[in-house]
């Protein structure tokens, strides 16, 4: 599996014109070796030759962490007293070198000013522009490892949907914190985020739960994501938003909404075929919505890919011509939001197939009123 996504990244660096490829913090180590760097201010990197054995250079103290792959890449650890961007330039063929680089996004600045200083006649661009359409397609397994996280995901809104989780009378916060250890409880290893966000809070599409007490008749929005590892440790993230009507049904204004906002989430991922540009898919959501007066009401894009990080290309939105091909995956997730008042969001995670749109997600999808 990474063997051959070390194989696809050579091909990636050949096409691009990338003499060598450096990755450290962030996702694309752990997602083309399974080892993620810590963050720390001493270096971790990976440095790939486009023809060229692989080396990871790794603090001495942080070696042992690493699952070794003598067939993938050699391990370099380095001393404390010793220089960790210079064994890099080193190894990039320092300082004369008048490599083409490309540098992992979520590197930290400090080293890549350092190895830009060791480097002089190098030139660099974004370790994304060699990855990011590779992490974008998917292969069977890794949408496998999708749907696993998916499914566990789905598990945790369909307790909130049953009932299983007291709202009234609690924050927002202590909800916010269940919903995490019930995600890890279901198979994730890491909560990534869980906004609960109850009445005119919710209008707030990234609110921050707090201390807000919830109350019967309000409309709670809960959206919530985790990381499952797969066998190689390598992980995938789920991302999912429900919407419940606590303690009764809702005000006639915000059922009306919710009708039309899953309308317009059904109609978007139904038209996520292959080949239908991502521009496309967000009109599909936005059209419904904007027909029923509510377009000044959903004020994001309708989405973002998803895989081993929450937002990843490719992103649904209005100027993104890109078509959608098979194993793109990604979130559909119109809102409706009435400041001071209400807001509602309805987000499943879908798979561009051959067979059509594979939605990852299958939590009911009602406005779902619980007891509270
Ligand atoms: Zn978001
Ligand atoms: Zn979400
Ligand atoms: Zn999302």
């Amino acid at each position: 599996m990474t063997v051959d996504r070390f194989a696809r990244v050579r091909q990636q660096m050949q096409a691009i014109g990338t003499d060598v490829l450096l990755l450290s913090v962030g996702p694309d180590l752990p997602w083309l070796t399974g080892y993620e760097a810590m963050p720390l201010e001493r270096l971790t990197m990976l440095v790939v030759p486009v023809d060229g054995d692989a080396t990871l250079v790794v603090p001495r103290l942080e070696a042992p962490r690493v699952v070794e792959h003598p067939d993938r890449f050699a391990l370099r650890p380095w001393e404390e007293s010793e220089d960790p961007v210079a064994i890099v330039a080193e190894l990039v063929g320092c300082p004369a070198s008048n490599a083409r680089l490309a540098v992992g996004d979520k590197t930290w600045a400090r080293f890549l000013v350092d190895l830009q200083a060791a480097l002089p006649t190098a030139t660099w661009r974004k370790g994304s522009d060699v990855t990011g359409p590779l992490r974008a397609v998917k292969d069977p397994a890794e949408v496998e490892s999708l749907r696993r996280a998916a499914a566990a995901a789905d598990r945790v809104a369909a307790q909130l949907q049953g009932g299983d989780l007291a709202l009234v009378g609690r924050t927002e916060a202590e909800v916010s914190a269940e919903i995490g250890r019930r995600l890890l409880d279901e198979g994730h290893q890491r909560v990534n985020f869980a906004i609960v966000a109850t009445g005119a809070n919710a209008a707030s599409p990234h609110h921050e739960p707090g201390a807000t007490v919830i109350e019967a008749g309000h409309v709670l929005l809960c959206d919530f994501g985790g990381t499952m590892l797969d066998a190689d440790g390598v992980g995938w993230c789920s991302d999912i938003t429900r919407c419940v009507s606590v303690g009764g049904e809702p005000p006639t204004e915000v059922a009306e909404a919710y009708a039309v906002l899953h309308r317009a989430q059904q109609a978007s991922v139904a038209s996520a075929t292959v080949g239908t540009a991502c521009e496309a898919v967000d009109a599909a959501a936005r059209q419904p919505i904007a027909a029923a007066g509510y377009g000044d009401r959903f004020i994001h894009r309708t989405g973002h890919g998803i895989g081993v990080e929450e937002h990843e290309d490719p992103y649904v939105v209005a100027g993104n011509a890109t078509p959608l091909e098979p194993g793109h995956a990604f979130s559909v997730e119109p809102g409706i939001y009435t400041p001071g008042a209400w807001g509602l969001r309805l987000e499943d995670i879908v798979v561009a197939a051959a067979e059509g749109p594979d939605p990852l997600n299958r939590a009911d999808h009602a406005l779902v009123v619980v007891d509270g």
